[in-house]
């Protein structure tokens, strides 16, 4: 079988499980592998369940060759057939990446587009090897613009989601610190994100560049089509209004587009939302509908989310930390007027060898504040000088926080995901 073969099937049920505890009548299975479980061991089971087909790649489980394809590699082959799929769905695909803001930044982008197209974008955090595509064989024909969200932790891993996707317009974010082990420190992060601008300089691509980010705009250099925002001398132009918990934007110059009341929090989201602004303005989305569209996003998850508690505000954003991302939080909740404010955060991950150093990059920047207390939680906190308080894990500093009756409070919670520090509260 080939892929065209496989690809007539798909166009007959499109709908692609990888997990046999979610399969629904009808779907294609493809048994990929994981570190700790292998997919083709589940192939016969999903059958049974009502999956039309499966991919395997391993010979032993390829039972049933009527309702089978026995491939080198399952992944390969869904890779294949997303590229496949790609190809024939002729719309703007926008690919989203960078270290910081990528999911936030895709959220906005897509909820701004969506006020004026049928619009589809990568679910949650689907942005690696599976999820690209997965989220392109996602797509049904009558979608107009896709906006794909593309992670990564090491070399060349862009450039293949590119290879899948086919962007035509692309954003990075920004470049900072996060998974500096994989990527080889600080350059390295830079030349991997930058493999989406390397794909659209190469494939007479459009991207959207933030201006306040002097490296995004060397990096961009020689791109066919460039679109700016930012504070100041770009296309399209806005700045972050006052020091309330949730972030406001006016967007200003030629645009019509006003003033936009977010639920996001943080001065750190004004280059999310004007990226949204960019966009959508780029695709002729009438004016006075992108500001509702952006004002109505409401993160979950545990990005950044705000919780009154009593006459306590929370601002929990317990979903990823590293350096850049801490750095950001801490500056905003540093501007923020409050009269106590409280710290809790959780250690970063992934960093290598300087991680020891970043942590207390982190707490030394910290000493330069008043704070009411501050806890640090697990991981290299362990390991660097500070006259705070350290505890072990997420669990102890939420007995530490029932045990303080804080009020009139602003409590910012932070860590890395495995930190779990959304259970504090
Ligand atoms: P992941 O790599 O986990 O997919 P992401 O890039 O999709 O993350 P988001 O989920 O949008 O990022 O945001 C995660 C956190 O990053 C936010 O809660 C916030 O702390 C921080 N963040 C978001 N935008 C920015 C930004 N522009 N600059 C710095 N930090 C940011
Ligand atoms: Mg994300």
């Amino acid at each position: 079988m080939n892929i065209e073969q496989l690809y007539q099937i798909y166009k007959q049920y499109p709908s692609i499980q990888t997990d046999t505890r979610k399969l629904k009548q009808g779907d294609i299975f493809f048994a990929l592998k994981g570190t700790n479980f292998n997919g083709n061991e589940f192939a016969e089971k999903a059958l049974e369940q009502g999956a039309v087909f499966a991919v395997v790649d391993e010979e032993k489980y390829f039972t049933q060759p009527d309702k089978m394809l026995l491939a080198g590699d399952a992944l390969v082959v869904l890779q294949n057939l997303a590229l496949h799929h790609r190809k024939q769905l002729g719309i703007p695909f926008i690919a989203i990446t960078g270290t910081n803001g990528k999911t936030t930044t895709k959220e906005l982008v897509n909820a701004a587009l969506s006020s004026n197209y049928k619009t589809y974008a990568t679910v949650g955090n689907l942005n690696n090897h599976i999820g690209v595509p997965l989220t392109i064989l996602s797509i049904k024909e009558d979608v107009e613009i896709a906006v794909i969200e593309m992670g990564a932790n090491h070399q060349r891993e862009i450039a293949a989601y590119c290879e899948v996707a086919l962007p035509t317009h692309g954003i990075i974010t920004n470049i900072g610190k996060a998974h500096l082990e994989g990527f080889g420190g600080e350059e390295g992060v830079k030349k991997a994100k930058g493999e989406l601008y390397d794909y659209l300089r190469a494939h007479n691509g459009t991207v959207f560049v933030c201006n306040d980010y002097e490296y995004l705009v060397e990096m961009s250099k020689g791109i066919p089509h460039i679109v700016t925002y930012g504070q100041k001398e770009a296309d399209f132009t806005g700045h972050p209004v006052a020091d309330k918990a949730f972030l406001e934007v006016a967007v200003t110059g030629d645009s019509q587009v006003g003033s936009i009341p977010t639920h996001l929090v943080g001065a750190y989201n004004f280059p999310n939302v004007m990226a949204a602004v960019t966009v959508a303005s780029y695709f002729k989305v009438p004016s006075e509908k992108i500001a509702p569209a952006i004002a109505a996003y409401v993160p979950s998850n545990n990005r950044s989310q705000i919780i009154e508690q009593g006459s306590n505000t929370i601002i929990m954003d317990a979903y990823n930390a590293n350096p850049s991302s801490m750095k950001a939080a801490l500056d905003n909740f540093a501007g923020l007027q409050a009269p106590k404010k409280v710290l809790l955060l959780g250690a970063m991950m992934e960093l290598g060898p300087d991680s020891v150093k970043e942590h207390q990059t982190l707490v030394d920047n910290l000493l330069k504040h008043h704070w009411e207390a501050v806890v640090l939680v697990g991981g290299d906190f362990a390991k660097v000088n500070h006259p705070y308080i350290f505890l072990s894990d997420a669990l102890e500093a939420k007995k530490w926080l029932e045990a303080q009756q804080f009020t009139n409070t602003f409590l910012l919670i932070k860590g890395s995901r495995s930190t779990g520090m959304e259970r504090v509260i």
